[in-house]
């Protein structure tokens, strides 16, 4: 008799390498993603690889698969952040975390690319619109329970790869899983490659301690190898204290000019060196963004249901402190693939397995992040933090 398809709920970078190994494993799949295409809304910044993520995603893909990943993603020099004061443009050298990963590289690639990448070769399996809402467990399966009511073909487990917002970690944990809103806020925007030409080849800080709000700073990454393609943007993504970054009606719903806007009004006192970043913005692609982060203490326990597995933010959402939200996912990714593979599909302590392991690593990396975010955007998690 056919294997019952693995489901899997969201098409974001951990869903998709977890599709690729199952791909490679022959273990049959179907992925439901909530928007209409992969390019539905803004996919944004650009997330830097560590060696875990890039060894993750290495041991999934394959030597010609990895390869061709690691031809499309940028190699900046430098080890870590150079910093700016964004008031006099003055450049000075950041004693923080060192960036480099692979030959001593920081490595980076935008999340659209990636998701491109990771899904070469799905892309029959991957149903759009399909916005998951829970699950419903069956004698000898599971099915996805879809928004409008209607149910998923069964398969032999469910895997929610679906985001910090997932309902399925809400349904499976009982509650336990929960993601806090930090109150920072941050913007993400674009500009003409020209743009950067000031700053010079690094990864950039650009710190503004003379807002009278509160500190407010961009991180943005410039590649040498692209500053002379007219059909490449380079990116910044601003990060604001709570309190700074105000977006209009409180809505961070809001994409395009309305970001832009708060971002040129917050940087108009900003030293002409980093201007052109503001002035020259791609105003279509602004979006806001809010800092969230699970429990800080690391992923909690909840009685594993066999046919339920949580990957990447679904299960153990940071703060963008520290870069290792995407590389902590494609470690999910790969581990639940491994132990299915050598499972030859769904077998009964593959999930339990999984969670174990992933518990070690998910914990330490939200723990991590968010004591780094404790000092660089002053929030902290009390009795008082709303959940999302
Ligand atoms: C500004 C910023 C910068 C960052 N920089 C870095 C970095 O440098 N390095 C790094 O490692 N990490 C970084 N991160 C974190 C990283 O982006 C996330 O950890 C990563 O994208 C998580 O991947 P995921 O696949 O778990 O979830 P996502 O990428 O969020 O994908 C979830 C998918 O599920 C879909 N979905 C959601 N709900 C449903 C539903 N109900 N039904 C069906 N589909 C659904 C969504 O549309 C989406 O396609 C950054 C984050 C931010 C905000």
């Amino acid at each position: 008799m056919a294997q019952k398809p693995v489901l899997i709920s969201g098409a974001g970078l951990a869903s998709l390498l977890l599709a690729q190994s199952l791909l490679r494993s022959k273990i049959p799949f179907q992925i439901f993603e909530r928007d209409a295409s992969l390019s539905f809304r803004g996919q944004g910044y650009r997330l830097r690889l560590s060696s875990e993520g890039l060894d993750a995603i290495e041991a999934v893909l394959g030597p010609s698969a990895f390869q061709r990943f690691w031809d499309r993603c940028g190699k900046t020099g430098g080890s870590g952040f150079v910093g700016f004061d964004a008031i006099t443009g003055v450049s000075y050298e950041e004693k923080t975390e060192s960036l480099g990963s692979r030959d001593g590289k920081i490595v980076g690639i935008a999340r659209g690319e990636m998701r491109r990448l990771f899904l070469e070769g799905c892309e029959e399996f991957l149903h759009f619109n399909k916005h998951v809402k829970g699950y419903e467990l069956t004698e000898d399966g599971v099915r996805a329970v879809f928004a409008d009511g209607s149910k998923s073909v069964e398969g032999s487990l469910l895997v929610a790869g679906d985001g910090l917002k997932s309902t399925i970690a809400k349904q499976v944990s009982g509650g336990r899983l929960k993601v806090y809103d930090l109150g920072a806020r941050g913007i993400h925007g674009q500009a003409p490659t020209s743009a950067f030409k000031s700053l010079g080849e690094g990864v950039f800080r650009v710190v503004d301690t003379a807002n009278p709000d509160g500190r407010l700073s961009i991180i943005t990454n410039v590649r040498p190898n692209d500053m002379d393609d007219e059909n490449v943007e380079f990116g910044w993504t601003m990060i604001g204290i709570p309190g700074v970054i105000k977006a209009p009606n409180d809505d961070y719903t809001i994409v395009g000019k309305g970001a832009a806007d708060i971002a040129k009004s917050l940087t108009k006192d900003w030293n002409p060196r980093f201007k052109p970043l503001f002035d020259q913005m791609n105003e279509h692609e602004a979006a806001f963004w809010k800092i969230t982060c699970s429990t800080p203490t690391g992923v909690p326990e909840w009685p594993n249901e066999p046919r339920v597995g949580l990957i990447g933010d679904a299960v153990h959402s940071m703060t963008p402190a520290g870069g290792i939200g995407a590389n902590t996912a494609v470690r999910d990714s790969a581990l639940l693939g491994r132990l299915l593979h050598e499972a030859g599909g769904y077998a009964p302590g593959v999930t339990a397995e999984y969670e174990k392991e992933m518990r070690v690593y998910g914990s330490e990396a939200v723990k991590s992040s968010y004591g780094m975010a404790t000092k660089a955007f002053s929030v902290q998690i009390d009795d008082s933090t709303p959940t999302i």
